[in-house]
């Protein structure tokens, strides 16, 4: 797998930060987010190194991280009432940690636009 040495979600994936993980496959990582904006917030990421949605290379990998977190919509039946996904890019987009993740969003109403 491809890593960056200097990348917080590299270190998680290697376990070498603690997570909650929520999600495994060979492909994806889910986890908790440290700071939750909704009752469920989880983070689906390649577990190799890919810095945004921008250096997708049309390998199936975001298919795989929306596959995951409609799994984890429906084990927390999130899928029920709705959810969001999302996927920030680069500094206007609000991307804050430069290893590619899919955000899923649950449990309470959304707004929009977002801000
Ligand atoms: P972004 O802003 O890049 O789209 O999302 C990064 C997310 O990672 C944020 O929601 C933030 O709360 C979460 N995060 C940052 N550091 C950690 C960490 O060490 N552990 C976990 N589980 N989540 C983190
Ligand atoms: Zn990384």
């Amino acid at each position: 797998m491809t890593r960056e040495a200097d990348c917080l979600f590299c270190k998680i994936i290697e376990r070498k930060i603690p997570s909650v993980v929520v999600f495994e496959n060979e492909r994806v990582l889910g986890i908790k987010d440290i700071h939750p904006q909704a009752p469920t917030h989880y983070l689906f990421m390649p577990k190799r190194h890919i810095a945004g949605v921008h250096e997708a290379t049309g390998d199936g990998i975001v298919e795989s991280l929306i596959l995951a977190a409609n799994h984890m919509a429906r084990e927390t039946r999130v899928v029920e009432g709705g959810y969001r996904l999302v996927i920030n890019c680069k500094n206007d987009g609000g991307q804050t940690v430069d290893h590619l993740h899919l955000h899923l969003l649950g449990g309470r109403k959304m707004t929009w636009p977002p801000g």
